[in-house]
């Protein structure tokens, strides 16, 4: 199939494994949070669906609150997951948190969010751009996917969130694809192998 021509199949998504039910600050888990979402999964006809709060804001997230809303979603599969940043001011905790509810947690995504700035993720729109002005694009790129394999080295992560962001920041345009950056990384970076078998099925 040519690249500009449109599919004749109809996909059907079955599983979403990125949401962020505390929208991006701290709020408790209750059903009148986590409800709505899978209300939303069911409206969409999806199956399955973690929810990957930023590591950040894991005070807010309560196991016994998700076992909840599985009794009352019966026909979902619901996955008690997180979102481990690079955060360089919070992920060491969010690393311990997630070591210390291993047991608990059904999914973890792993992504990488933060560059030059401790305090600005570099896809902040539309200011995080500025961290990229007059850099060279391919020292950019390697400098995110040298923190791509730190992540994946950590052990932590199932999966990684969206592996190629850095291209998404306004500008950024590389002299070599993605794809042969990930290629020639040492150690296999490759998250889509494991988008599809989470560490634990429910
Ligand atoms: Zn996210
Ligand atoms: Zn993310």
């Amino acid at each position: 199939m040519r690249a500009d021509q449109t599919s004749t199949k109809n996909y059907q998504l079955f599983s979403d494994y990125h949401t962020h039910p505390q929208g991006h600050r701290v709020q408790s888990y209750t059903q009148a949070l986590l409800q709505p979402w899978a209300d939303s999964a069911r409206r969409l006809g999806l199956l399955d669906i973690a929810f990957t709060d930023h590591d950040r804001y894991h005070a807010g997230i309560d196991f016994d609150e998700i076992e909840r809303l599985r009794d009352r979603n019966p026909d979902l599969q619901i996955r008690a997951g997180i979102e481990l940043d690079n955060d360089p001011i919070h992920s060491a905790a969010g690393r311990n948190w997630i070591e210390k509810h291993w047991d608990k947690l059904d999914f973890v995504l792993g992504s990488i969010h933060f560059l030059d700035r401790d305090d600005q993720m570099f896809d902040s729109v539309p200011d995080g751009a500025a961290q990229f002005e007059g850099r060279n694009i391919d020292a950019i790129y390697a400098n995110y996917f040298s923190r791509v394999r730190e992540i994946a080295a950590t052990g932590l992560i199932d999966c990684l969130a969206h592996l190629d962001l850095v291209k998404n920041v306004e500008g950024m345009r590389v002299s070599v694809p993605v794809t042969e950056r990930i290629a020639g990384a040492d150690g296999d970076c490759r998250g889509d192998e494991r988008i599809a078998s989470p560490r634990q099925s429910l």
